[in-house]
């Protein structure tokens, strides 16, 4: 399957979460065996070559990509989460919705120093939700050099606000 294939498994949801957003929705990308094999295939292969040493994910749908990602390539997997889930003193960050604002966390300990981080996450929109990560994980003591996305939405400017701080953005999907 090739990117453009993956491209018509996801379902467009207007609408969502408010009206007038058009949600793209990758429950029909995972709930396709031979798709969601494919999208983790390709993502895996782009993160192996960037020689990272660790991937990050972004609860809730980037621990689904990631999580598979640094299983394939024998990684450890360092959840980025939302908010009062880990056990432990955390280091948090928080960054602007469209309306209000949200926050992520980390555990300080969860980054191996030194350690080459790839960020993974389903989609990139504003790329207010990466950055924050991006933030965090680099106050944990990793180097973030590289971020990968199933879907970009280039219009946006997610992508380009990531690369002003110094990563590299790929996605299977513009
Ligand atoms: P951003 O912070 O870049 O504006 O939004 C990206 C974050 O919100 C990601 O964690 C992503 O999962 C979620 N998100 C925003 N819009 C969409 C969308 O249309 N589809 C999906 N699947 N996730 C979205």
């Amino acid at each position: 399957m090739t990117p453009d294939d993956l491209r018509k498994l996801i379902r467009d949801i207007p609408d969502f979460p408010k009206p007038g957003i058009l949600f793209r929705d990758v429950t029909t990308l995972i709930g396709n065996g031979p798709g969601f094999a494919a999208a983790v295939r390709l993502m895996t292969d782009r993160v192996s070559r960037s020689g990272a040493t660790a991937v990050a994910g972004i609860e809730a749908r980037g621990f689904i990509f990631g999580a598979a990602i640094a299983a394939r390539l024998e990684l450890p997997f360092v959840p980025v989460r939302k908010p009062g889930k880990l056990p432990v003193p955390v280091l948090a960050m928080d960054y602007a919705l469209e309306y209000g604002t949200d926050t992520l966390e980390v555990d300080p300990g969860a980054v191996a120093d030194g350690a080459s981080v790839a960020l993974v996450d389903d989609l990139i929109a504003t790329g207010g939700t990466a950055k924050a990560a991006l933030d965090l994980l680099r106050q944990a003591g990793a180097d973030v050099s590289r971020a990968l996305f199933l879907v970009d939405l280039p219009d946006l400017g997610g992508a380009e606000k990531l690369r002003a701080s110094g990563v590299e953005v790929e996605a299977l999907i513009a």
